[in-house]
Order: structure tokens, then sequence, then C-alpha cells
């Protein structure tokens, strides 16, 4: 067995960040990262985005060089079958052991799966590799159907849309982002998209998609070349539950210093449920920003230093010919106030009477 050190599990930014700051802290502990990701650590918003679109952006955030000389070693397409928490070690599915004075758990989320006939034919986008084969379907595509309406849909519906291919988006709801934005910000997107060329069909489920078609509950069918899974993702913290830690709403309970219920063992990204000190409240968070903080906080907390999280979660999106930001605790309001500007709108969340959260949406300049 390899000397133990510091692990990560998960090479996105949480477990990427924790590694980084772990490693800042202390030169000469073993840092490795395990991932079941065979690409170098990528910016993920990138690929609903840009590159879908048909561009290059830079994607790697670090060189393989820069790995050697910082000492980190990164363990790429390993996956963590178990932890044995009583041996500190965790167990890949080959069998190998790795033992750990620290360990963070970053797996991230999983695309929730398409549960209907054909299934297997749509597309997801979670992963590089996902966005490889999506990128190479759209170039040969003239048509397709984006099965969902939030953020990750509405942006590949965008993009799809703004490299020429015909494209529909299906949701269940009357309104794209309804559950995240409310009713009236979601009109607007179905607008946005509207505006872009895409055809947006509300309150309908896909019942099956076969050879080129897909069907809706009501009976209608849509031809499609290509049918994208944008159907939300969920936590994956099956390594954690098989372990014994704290769960709640599928994700791994820590406190504002990403402390799991077990010595050291931390938790980050959007597997944990995290304790934010200015919230004074666990905060769900799906977010790359918020990755990376934690991971960091992690990483210093690991090293014997002291952070906590106390930022408030935000993002910016890409939907049609606007910029969404969102800054706020995310989707528990009680009151949405939408208020149009000259660049766009602005909707102020409101619960007991106390904002907790704007989003504003401004139109892109040249668009
Ligand atoms: C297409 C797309 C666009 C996005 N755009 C935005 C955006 O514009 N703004 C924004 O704020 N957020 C965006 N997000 C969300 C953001 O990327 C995530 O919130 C962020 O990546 C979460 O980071 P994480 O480190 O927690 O997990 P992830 O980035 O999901 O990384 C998890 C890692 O764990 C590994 N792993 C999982 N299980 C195992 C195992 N058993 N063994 C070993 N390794 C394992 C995976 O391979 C992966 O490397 C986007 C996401 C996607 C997919």
């Amino acid at each position: 067995m390899v000397a133990p050190g510091f692990i990560a599990i998960g090479s996105g930014p949480a477990g990427l960040a924790a590694a980084e700051t772990f490693r800042r802290k202390h030169p000469n502990i073993p840092v490795r990262i395990l991932t079941s990701d065979a690409a170098l650590p990528y910016a993920k918003p990138h690929l609903s985005k840009s590159y879908l679109r048909g561009r290059h952006p830079k994607l790697d955030l670090h060189t393989p060089s820069w790995f050697m000389q910082n000492g980190i070693q990164l363990h790429r397409g390993i996956t963590v079958d178990h932890i044995d928490l009583d041996e500190r070690e965790v167990v890949t599915v080959a069998g190998r052991r790795y033992g750990y004075w620290h360990l963070v758990l970053a797996q991230g989320s999983t695309p929730v799966p398409l549960a209907l006939p054909g299934a297997e034919a749509a597309l997801s986008l979670r992963s590089f590799a996902d966005a490889v084969v999506l990128r190479m379907a759209a170039k040969n595509s003239d048509s397709a159907v984006v099965v969902g309406g939030g953020l990750i849909g509405c942006e590949a519906a965008t993009s799809l849309a703004a490299r020429g291919v015909a494209t529909t988006m299906v949701e269940a709801e009357p309104v794209p982002v309804q559950r995240r934005f409310g009713l009236e910000a979601g009109e607007r997107v179905a607008k946005m998209l509207s505006d872009i060329g895409v055809r947006f069909i509300g309150m309908a489920n896909v019942a099956a998609i076969d050879d080129g078609q897909v069907t809706l509950d009501d009976g209608r069918i849509l031809e499609s070349e290509l049918v994208a899974a944008a159907t939300g993702v969920r936590p994956d913290s099956r390594l954690a539950a098989a372990a014994g830690l704290d769960i709640q709403d599928g994700r791994i309970v820590v406190d504002g210093h990403m402390h799991t219920t077990v010595p050291n063992v931390y938790a980050a990204g959007d597997v944990a449920l995290a304790f934010n000190l200015t919230a004074a409240r666990r905060i769900r968070s799906e977010h790359w920003r918020d990755a990376t903080e934690q991971g960091r906080i992690a990483g210093a907390v690991a090293a014997g230093y002291s952070a906590t999280w106390t930022t408030v979660p935000e993002f910016s999106c890409f939907i049609g010919n606007y910029t969404l930001r969102y800054r706020g605790w995310g989707t528990d309001f009680e009151a949405a106030c939408l208020e149009d500007n000259r660049d766009g709108f602005t909707v102020t969340y409101r619960s007991d009477n106390r904002v907790v959260g704007v989003l504003t949406a401004t139109a892109n300049r040249g668009a």
C-alpha cells in the first residue's frame, strides 16, 4: 500500500481546490486526487456554453506538469468503491487501497436518468466526455429535442440553436426554470429562448424516444435527430451513505468547516449539505464557485487552519441573448417581485419579508 496522506475523491472544483489548498499549507505530506473522470480537471461551466456552440474555450484548469510540479498525484479513471473508516483507507473498484490521514469527499452530482422507453438514446451533459459526444452529435444534426427546462437545459438549447440546430425544449412545468426562479421570470426565459428560435413546449412529458422520434405523453410526436436529457442532477452521496456518514436530502451533512461526523473526513461541493455561517443554516448549493470555496475550506481545515463558509451563493448563466446572474440562498422564497429595466429585468425574492435572493437578466451587448 502507498504511504498515507491527504486524499480528495473527485477532481471537480471541490476536490481540486481542497487538494491545492492542503498542498500549499503542507509541502511534504502526500496529496492525491482519485477521480473516475479520465480527463484533466476542466471548467464544467464552459461545456454547455461556448464548447457546445463549437468554440474552443480553455477548459483545462491545470496542465499535467502543474500537478507534478506541485506534488499532487492525480489518479484519473479510478473509481472509489468504498471507504474503510476503521482502517482509514479508500478502496477502489480494482481493489487498490489508499490510506489517508485526511479525506475530502467531493463526488459531486450525477444526472437524474430518464426513465422511459428508448431513454438510452438520450445524451446527457455532466462530464467532458458527455460534452464531446453531444457536440459531435450537434455537428451532425439538423434538429434536437432538449428534455428538461432547468439551467443546463436552457443553456444547451441556447447553444444548439446558436449553431443552427432546430431545437425544441420539452418541460413538465408551464415555463422553464420555474422551480428555481418562479413563474414570471420563467415566462421571460421562455421568451428569451423563443427569440433565438428555440421552440418551447411546457406542461409536457416525454413518453418515449424511438429512432429519431420523441413521443410526448399527449401523443404529439417530435422529429429529432438528437435528444439531450437535462433532467437535473442528484448528489452522489453513495460512498458516504455506505460508510454510515450522516446524510440529509441525499447530501453529506457537514458543519461550516466542512467536517463530517467522522474525524478527519470532510465533504465539499455538490455532494455536501454545508452550514453557512452568514445564513445561519445549512444551504444546498450546486454552483461552481461554492464548490471551489467549500473545497478550499476543507483543504485548509484538514491542514490545521481555520476557515468557515460565509459567502452568499452566486452563479451566472447564458440563456438566449441574456446573461442571468443570481445571488442568494436558493429556491425557497415566498414572493418574487420582477422589475423591468433598460437592459433586462431584476427579480427580488423575499421570505418572511426579508430579501433571500436577487436575479438579474442583462441583454448581452451586440447580441
Ligand atoms: C454542463 C454544466 C454547466 C454548468 N454551468 C455552471 C455555471 O455556469 N455556473 C455554476 O455555478 N455552475 C455550473 N455548473 C455546476 C458546477 O459545475 C457544479 O456545481 C460543480 O462542478 C460541482 O463541483 P464538485 O467538485 O462538487 O463536483 P463535480 O464537478 O461534479 O466533480 C465530481 C468528481 O467526482 C468524481 N467521482 C464521482 N464519484 C467518484 C468515485 N466513486 N470515485 C472517484 N471519483 C468519483 C467525478 O468523476 C468528478 O471528477 C455546471 C455544470 C455542468 C455539468
